[in-house]
């Protein structure tokens, strides 16, 4: 439409100058014989004025063909096949670029696991150096030409350590998982990642207490067996059983037990086919029989502080933790007389019998919880920060503690229960709302513990 009206305004421009200047037209052939057509135009002031006539015309053309061919193209005439060849061009460059991002987050990804790996490495080769210099050296029988001297000595028992590093035999570090999981004990040396594997569906599993049975008894439950108590409230009564772990993952339980009496904190534990727990707002030891689902005993547990007198740093009335390990089932809590540091008391797990205590000089209210692996004592430094570490140990074969420092993840920041389940060999916790998982790597003890 636009080179229409040029045209016809550039004709009518024509005509009207023809007419102004009184112009004359004549007819010629050219030297190649072509018929062609002048126009004359006589100006008032000189031929340096004269317009172009045809020349004009045909430059006038000339612009014209060239706006068609640009109007031709801006419309898409000419170009309308290029535009797909471009969007497809520009696609494909689009969908390299976007592959090569996803490889190089593929990447980060696999350098970050490797660099975690390489950490957890040397973290447990810097725990086996440690544990083998604590190793009392044997006397050098060497050749060295300087017996005797320090410097000579010195060197001997670097090269003898060193030796050692190289021929730690892969056995030396327990099994995480296999069929040798209930042998064999050791120190605790890592914690590894907690997995997650339930959320609570409701305020009353803020905390609670969740477990597998390491050595039950009786057809009716195995260790597949989950047993689970949501803690919150005034009156806890109700024990949910699981058939295994995906049914425990999809909410889904077995059955749904009534205890007789409610349940005090996040203390309680599941052994040899019975739950053990702590009477509300008592210092009352219960034994409550899975199978027969009945009260079978219950004993006070002798001076403990119960009800929010000595509990875990998070409160709780955390005052008495149940705990079992490869050694029995055990009483962690406090007494007046020890003036709130940890007891550790070994129970009889038939008549909940005292049969020997230990006292520790580590303050209960100064640790999140505990658990205990081997007879020994384990305390989780915070119940908030999302890396902590067991920061204390206590061997009741050699009544003494020491502190260490082994890194612990408090992945949702409000750990409320850690227990040990040596068939496993996992830690199973409770924080906030989330049902975790630890697994532990374990040590051979190659040396007496001091204080
Ligand atoms: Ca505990």
């Amino acid at each position: 439409m636009w080179v229409q009206v040029l045209f016809v305004c550039g004709c009518t421009l024509f005509s009207w100058n023809l007419a102004e200047n009184q112009g004359s037209f004549t007819q010629r052939q050219d030297d190649k014989g072509q018929c062609q057509y002048i126009f004359s135009v006589s100006s008032p002031e000189g031929s340096s004025h004269c317009p172009g006539g045809l020349t004009e015309i045909d430059g006038l053309l000339s612009r014209l063909t060239l706006l068609e061919a640009l109007v031709s193209r801006l419309v898409g005439g000419t170009d309308g096949e290029a535009k797909p060849d471009r969007e497809r061009s520009l696609q494909e460059a689009y969908t390299q670029v976007t592959g090569e991002r996803d490889q190089l987050q593929q990447d980060i990804e696999r350098l970050t696991k490797q660099i975690q790996e390489l950490q957890r490495r040397l973290s447990k080769t810097s725990l086996e150096v440690e544990s083998l210099r604590l190793k009392p050296c044997q006397p050098h029988t060497g050749h060295s030409p300087n017996t005797g001297s320090e410097n000579s000595l010195s060197t001997d028992a670097y090269q003898e350590m060193r030796a050692e590093v190289t021929e730690v035999p892969a056995s030396h570090l327990l099994p995480e998982r296999n069929q040798t999981l209930n042998k064999g004990c050791g120190e605790l040396v890592t914690v590894e990642e907690p997995v997650s594997h339930k959320k609570a569906e409701s305020i009353t599993g803020k905390y609670g207490v969740w477990l597998q049975d390491p050595e039950p008894q009786g057809s009716l439950y195995t260790t597949n067996t989950v047993w689970r108590i949501d803690a919150v409230g005034k009156d806890v009564r109700q024990l949910f059983a699981y058939e295994d772990m995906n049914q425990f993952s999809r909410g889904f339980p077995m059955k749904v037990l009534q205890l007789p009496e409610p349940v005090e904190s996040t203390g309680a534990t599941v052994y040899r086919g019975s739950f053990y727990y702590q009477r509300r707002q008592s210092r009352t030891i219960i034994r409550y029989d899975l199978t027969s689902e009945s009260l079978v005993n219950q004993q006070d547990l002798p001076h403990a502080s119960f009800h929010g007198q000595h509990p875990y740093s998070w409160g709780g009335r955390t005052d008495i933790d149940l705990a079992v390990d490869e050694q029995g089932l055990w009483a962690i809590y406090s007494t007046d007389e020890a003036k709130g540091a940890i007891v550790i008391s070994k129970l009889d797990p038939e008549s909940l019998e005292v049969r020997q205590s230990w006292e520790t000089n580590i303050r209960k209210k100064t640790v999140a919880n505990a658990f205990m692996i081997c007879g020994c004592l384990y305390t989780v430094a915070s119940y908030t920060a999302p890396n902590t570490t067991i920061n204390y140990m206590f061997d009741t074969s050699t009544n003494a503690g020491k502190a260490v420092a082994i890194p612990f993840k408090n992945k949702y920041r409000y750990n409320s229960m850690v227990d040990y389940n040596h068939a496993l060999r996992k830690l199973f916790a409770w924080d906030n709302f989330n049902m975790v998982t630890y697994d532990l790597r374990l040590l051979e003890r190659s040396s007496q513990i001091t204080s």
